[in-house]
């Protein structure tokens, strides 16, 4: 989708708006990084974007699995924008992640992020995704209740901005300590639906949420009272947590957590993911 504007009332998936909250009027989207300091560009140490971090470099036994990058996920291969399988956030937002992780090692588990900070380039490659004909391989695990077209008539998504693109907003589960080893994903590889019991789907090293990430399914809902009863606890494990820590829970996903008390309420960034040590070309 490249850079085109920002706002097209295009009814997508129900998980691309749902992560997040309704968006707000257009009003501050970014194409590229505000000003930055041409020392500050030109050094190797700089952050990707002012008022950004790489998780890694707060928290760094946060476990990372970042599917946007890879071909793991309901598109079925890397998405725009994401040239590192890494997790960028404000440092704000790392900040309250990392008390979140000290709090939860305690208990005898790590965070597992998913997505952090996502390009608006990469709304725009799910939009181009979801209005492309065919192009469902990965419909057996991710949306496996749902056609495209029945997607698109329900019309959950207004225009593909996601609070991901803010920056203080991420995709996240629980794993046991210590962090048990997770075979890759093989594309091509047969598919099990998102919502089937835990040790029937995909063996992501997540302790038992109730389903898959990214399941474009109403069991996602957090309370949804179809859950076993160990998932459900999981679930309340998290929020509790991460609402001790300043995240509020979108309760559509029982992964998807936004910072209270964001540094950048009204702007949506588009800066590439590429890792401290390649700052994005202008
Ligand atoms: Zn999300």
């Amino acid at each position: 989708m490249g850079r085109t504007p920002l706002v097209v009332s295009i009814a997508v998936l129900a998980l691309l708006t749902a992560c997040g909250p309704p968006s707000p009027p257009v009003i501050a989207a970014r194409s590229h990084p505000p000003s930055q300091s041409p020392s500050a560009a030109a050094s190797v140490a700089a952050p990707v974007q002012a008022g950004f971090v790489d998780l890694d470099e707060v928290a760094p036994d946060i476990v990372q699995d970042i599917r946007y990058h890879s071909d793991h996920n309901f598109v079925g291969r890397p998405i725009d924008g994401y040239l590192q399988p890494k997790c960028v956030l404000t440092q704000r937002a790392a900040q309250a992640l990392a008390q979140a992780q000290n709090s939860v090692r305690g208990k005898g588990f790590s965070l597992k992020v998913y997505d952090c900070y996502r390009p608006l380039r990469a709304g725009e490659d799910f939009k181009r995704w979801a209005a492309s004909p065919g192009d469902d391989a990965m419909k057996a695990e991710f949306y496996p209740g749902l056609s495209k077209a029945s997607v698109f008539a329900d019309g959950y998504v207004s225009n593909g901005r996601s609070a991901h693109s803010r920056g203080s907003t991420v995709d996240l589960t629980l794993v046991a300590l210590p962090v048990p080893a997770q075979r890759p994903f093989v594309k091509g590889e047969p598919l099990t639906p998102c919502t089937a019991p835990a040790g029937q789907r995909f063996p992501d090293n997540s302790i038992d949420m109730g389903t898959g990430y990214d399941c474009f399914d109403s069991r996602s809902h957090t309370l949804d009272a179809r859950a076993t009863a160990p998932a459900r606890q999981n679930r309340l494990l998290l929020r509790q947590l991460m609402s001790d820590a300043g995240f509020r829970n979108n309760p559509s996903e029982w992964w998807h957590y936004s910072l209270n008390d964001e540094p950048f309420p009204q702007d949506y960034f588009d800066f590439p993911i590429t890792g401290a040590a390649s700052p994005p070309k202008r």
